[in-house]
């Protein structure tokens, strides 16, 4: 089914987290569930543009989706963690947050000029956090050739200013 509604049965709501107003998708449990988490994987696997160098996690939940798409893209895992998390040396991006800023950052030397990478990570909301990964990648040379989250929220516009960054997005489920 086009619109993965078996996946989107599979993503529970938690109203009020972290904080009053916020629906939070949470796919955690997802991933308890073999036949889904395969299933989205294999999914996100078919939807890929042809071969990649790299697959690239976001912190925390994004390494879960990125090592498992890797293993059936035949790429390797390239990891995007928050600054200061990563022991060589790294390269980071700083992005704005409701409240304040956060920085994420990758090791300096982990791709090779030119590779294509695909970007994942559970879910893109205003996109601010992926379009900081995008803008890393970038820096480190790489050829970001598409993103890919499980969870959409159109309405908070990251993926449309995602692909105004020239960026192929693609997500499995949306939430309105
Ligand atoms: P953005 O930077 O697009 O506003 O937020 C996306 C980032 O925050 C992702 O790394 C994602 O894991 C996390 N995030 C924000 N809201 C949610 C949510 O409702 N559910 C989940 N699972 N993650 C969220």
């Amino acid at each position: 089914n086009a619109d993965n509604a078996d996946l989107k049965a599979l993503i529970r709501t938690i109203p009020d987290f972290p904080k009053p107003g916020i629906q939070f998708r949470d796919v955690t449990t997802l991933l308890l569930d073999r036949c889904g988490f395969s299933s989205c994987v294999g999914r996100m696997a078919a939807a890929a543009p042809g071969p990649v160098d790299l697959v690239a996690g976001v912190e925390a939940r994004g390494f879960l989706f990125a090592g498992a798409l890797a293993d059936r893209l035949n790429a390797g895992v390239l990891l995007i963690r928050k600054d200061g998390k990563l022991p060589g040396a790294t390269i980071a991006e700083d992005y704005a947050l409701e409240y304040g800023q956060d920085r994420i950052a990758m090791h300096a030397d982990a791709c090779a000029p030119d590779a294509r990478v695909l970007l994942v990570d559970d879910l893109i909301a205003t996109g601010g956090t992926a379009r900081a990964a995008v803008r890393l990648l970038r820096k480190a040379g790489a050829r970001v050739v598409q993103a890919q989250f499980l969870v959409d929220l159109p309405e908070l516009g990251g993926a449309d200013a995602l692909r105004k960054d020239g960026v192929d997005v693609h997500a499995l489920v949306a939430f309105e």
